[in-house]
């Protein structure tokens, strides 16, 4: 194996990525050294790069990350489902390693807030063991992240944004608890509610309507089960509520899933709720998404509002399967539509900005 590995550092937001070597670590105890065969774009990579939100530096971005075993280190030898792991195995992993042992990963089962988190591509890669991040030719994963052996009928980019994108939904889905024949409201077409909408299709949902501003999208987003797709872009928010309740016989919806990361869309979306619905808050991950509301209306109309920020392990092992069980049925492998090298990692960021596609993949072995 070489002794040094490229990987594409960003130094400060709104400035390009630089490719840079370090040396590849020697592999400890527990530990895995995954050759990353392909990289998705997500939008908070997006963000970190032009600085919406703020991001320690240097860093490798990129989270949604798929690879092949390189190396296992001692003690490493099975999968969080208990298969046994090869090298050369393909693999994904949880985007945190946690500690397992402190009050939240214990007692109240919120592994994704562990005290001790750390998070793939979130992290400064200032220090050994440098590759931590998924804009680059390896990663090292360490003892405290759950490993997911991928299924062979899964390509890697069908399975890449499995780890962020469809794992977060998963968990949103699991907190809004859908019942089958209810009505959902998907705020927002971008890889979550593409995710969101097969979801709820395969979960028997009677009325998915997405809401977005780009018609590209939910014309797409049409073939993963939405049975009624918004353009909101110049509507009102009451001709967006009066919309949404007149394709649910005058009630509104069962359930919103807020995927957009717009806070303005929180009002109108729980306007958008029959008496006793369910509002789950997804999108708005980053510091300063204030809103308004009349807490009178949550109360009289007994609404519940959930916030749902990251995932735990099992909601990538069922987000992985249903990728697996429902490939033929929704085309997920056409979420990805751009691909780039490690070395065009700066015109992929560009073109994931630009929102033209939903995931651009990051590939390292692509020629430039
Ligand atoms: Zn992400």
């Amino acid at each position: 194996m070489t002794s040094k590995a490229r990987a594409a550092i960003m130094t400060s937001p709104s400035t390009d990525l630089e490719i840079r070597q370090y040396p590849l670590p020697s592999v400890e105890r527990g530990c895995i050294l995954v050759k990353i065969t392909c990289c998705t774009i997500c939008g908070s990579d997006v963000h970190s790069w032009t600085g919406r939100r703020s991001a320690p530096t240097p860093i490798i971005l990129g989270h949604e990350i798929v690879g092949q075993i390189a190396a296992l280190g001692e003690g490493a030898t099975h999968d969080s489902g208990d298969r046994p792991l090869n090298i050369g195995d393909r693999i994904t992993w949880t985007i945190m390693d946690n500690c397992g042992k402190c009050y939240y990963c214990r007692e109240k089962g919120l592994m994704m807030k562990c005290r001790h988190l750390k998070k793939y591509g979130h992290d400064s890669c200032e220090a050994p063991p440098h590759f931590i991040g998924g804009f680059a030719e390896y990663c090292y994963i360490t003892p405290g992240t759950c490993v997911i052996k991928v299924p062979d009928n899964l390509s890697d980019e069908e399975v890449a944004p499995a780890n962020c994108a469809l794992a977060t939904v998963v968990a949103g889905w699991e907190a809004a608890v859908v019942e089958p024949f209810e009505n959902v409201l998907i705020q927002g077409a971008g890889a979550l509610g593409f995710y969101a909408a097969a979801l709820a299709r395969h979960y028997g949902c009677r009325r998915i309507i997405v809401s977005d501003v780009l018609d590209h999208r939910l014309e797409f987003i049409k073939a993963f089960g939405a049975t009624d797709i918004l353009n909101v872009k110049g509507m009102s928010d009451d001709d967006t509520i009066q919309a949404v309740r007149d394709l649910t016989g005058g009630f509104g919806v069962d359930c919103v899933l807020e995927v957009a990361g717009i806070p303005s869309l929180i009002p109108p979306g729980l306007k958008c709720l029959r008496t006793g619905g369910r509002y789950v808050e997804i999108g708005n991950s980053s510091p300063g998404a204030d809103f308004t509301y009349d807490a009178c209306d949550i109360v009289w109309r007994r609404l519940t509002l959930k916030g749902v920020h990251n995932y735990d392990a099992r909601h990538l092992q069922m987000g992985v399967d249903f990728l697996a069980m429902s490939r033929d049925r929704f085309p997920f492998k056409d979420l990805v539509s751009r691909r780039v090298s490690l070395d065009n990692i700066n015109e992929g960021l560009r073109i994931a900005d630009s929102g033209e596609a939903v995931r651009v993949a990051v590939l390292p072995e692509l020629p430039s």
